[in-house]
């Protein structure tokens, strides 16, 4: 059964560029994941008839719309009002909101101000959906031949109605039960994955490809409908294996796992300890690591040598590696990731030095990135040259220093060197 939905965002600060429609954003996937169809966005500012004409126009064209936006109590919320003009009904105090709304400031242990009360006013003929977070409840109700959810603006509100309410009941309405999987890859470009999964892409409907690219990561979804979890589940099995196969060594995860999880998992499975030197990344790379329950399991601990001094007193670098080569490059990191091994007295040591702009460093151009690992047996050092800013920099080499880990745990090709020293 196919279900069209459309998005409504109300808000005049959208329209003035003031805030990013992240809403919109963030429904349109999670829609696309039950397997509805978003064949609209629309934004209208806090006006009452062009609200009304808004979703006066959405519900001629979609069978479900959602509206986010304008349900608070202040007097520019008004979402409310224009439902009701849709209906062409009053509004009706409703007493457990009411009642909900004076324990929630009983709770806060501030007085309500009576313009709150507006909040428990529901369109005759419309439900109300309680919010667990927040003070703003949904509403629901059918008008012009769709059904209108009205969702609270604030993003946290809106997911959490979205999920315990919203989504279940499309999906539902999808006559359809819809399994994903997410693949997820390092060190390969959104470009190059639209590229290999091209054909699939535009061939498969059910199961259908989408990818989305985000913090250096490439996510591809695989979602499918059926009617039940089991059909769904293995009309996903093959093209779940075509994707993985061209992908290769780029995919560290089918089921949606980080890549410090896989990363860790990897680790303990072979009973080998990390240790990390960072510079460039100044801890953030153990930030990620320790991120994961049990981390103590396998990560022994991690330096951070920002300084050249810090490098050679701490680290034992050699003065004569930062004198020639300088601080950042592969004599550098090579020379960190073995010295960090033993001093943690680790299996694996890792180290990223690097220049993260926006000036030049050590004698490197911004932007310029060296990552060692060294495994007693193995050892590998990785130039990266990673253009845009400081953040994006320490972020990619953060992603690919872990990434670097998982190959050499797993018995993967590495990705090139695109620097030479
Ligand atoms: P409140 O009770 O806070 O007034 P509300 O339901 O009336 O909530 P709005 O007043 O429209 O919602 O928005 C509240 C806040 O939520 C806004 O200041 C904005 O930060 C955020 N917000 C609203 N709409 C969106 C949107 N479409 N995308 C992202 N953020 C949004
Ligand atoms: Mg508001």
């Amino acid at each position: 059964l196919r279900v069209r939905v459309e998005i409504l965002g109300v808000g005049t600060e959208l329209l003035l560029g003031q805030i990013a429609n992240t809403n919109a954003r963030w429904m349109s996937e999670e829609l696309a994941g039950v397997g509805v169809d978003v064949e609209h966005h629309q934004v209208v500012g806090d006006n009452l008839d062009r609200i009304v004409a808004a979703m006066a126009l959405s519900a001629s064209r979609a069978d479900v719309v959602v509206v986010t936006g304008g349900l608070g109590p202040t007097p520019d919320d008004i979402t409310r009002d224009a439902l009701a003009s849709l209906l062409d009904t009053a509004m009706v105090r409703d007493p457990s909101i009411e009642e909900f709304l004076r324990h929630r400031f009983v709770e806060l242990g501030r007085p309500m101000p009576e313009a709150n009360l507006r909040q428990a006013d529901v369109p005759i003929g419309a439900h109300v959906i309680m919010p667990r977070l927040g003070s703003a409840p949904g509403l629901v109700a059918d008008a012009a031949g769709a059904r209108l959810y009205l969702l609270p603006g604030v993003p946290a509100e809106m997911r959490e109605m979205m999920t315990s309410t919203v989504l279940p009941e499309l999906a539902g309405r999808a006559g359809a039960r819809i399994v994903s999987r997410v693949l997820r890859c390092a060190e390969i470009g959104e470009s190059r994955v639209a590229e290999i999964l091209d054909d699939l892409f535009h061939a498969s409907a059910n199961p259908s490809v989408a990818y989305l690219a985000s913090d250096g990561e490439v996510k591809v979804r695989l979602t499918a409908k059926a009617a039940t979890d089991a059909e769904a589940t293995l009309l996903i099995g093959p093209l779940l294996e075509a994707v993985r196969a061209r992908l290769g060594d780029a995919v560290f995860t089918t089921a949606d796992e980080s890549l410090e999880q896989v990363v860790g998992r990897r680790l303990e499975e072979a009973g080998r300890h990390i240790a990390i030197a960072e510079s460039l990344t100044g801890g953030g790379v153990a930030t990620r690591l320790t991120r994961v329950p049990g981390a103590s399991r396998y990560f022994r601990g991690a330096a951070v040598v920002y300084s050249a001094e810090a490098k050679r007193d701490v680290l034992g670098v050699s003065q004569a590696t930062l004198d020639g080569p300088g601080a950042v490059s592969e004599a550098c990191a090579r020379e960190m990731a073995g010295n960090v091994r033993r001093l943690f007295d680790a299996d694996v040591g890792l180290s990223l030095t690097g220049a993260a702009g926006p000036d030049a460093h050590a004698g490197a151009p911004a932007g310029t990135v060296w990552i060692g690992l060294d495994a007693g047996d193995e050892r590998r050092a990785r130039g990266l040259r990673v253009s845009g800013g400081r953040e994006r920099v320490r972020r990619l080499a953060g992603l690919a220093a872990l990434d670097l880990v998982r190959r050499h745990l797993e018995g993967r090709s590495l990705p090139g060197s695109d620097v030479h020293a």
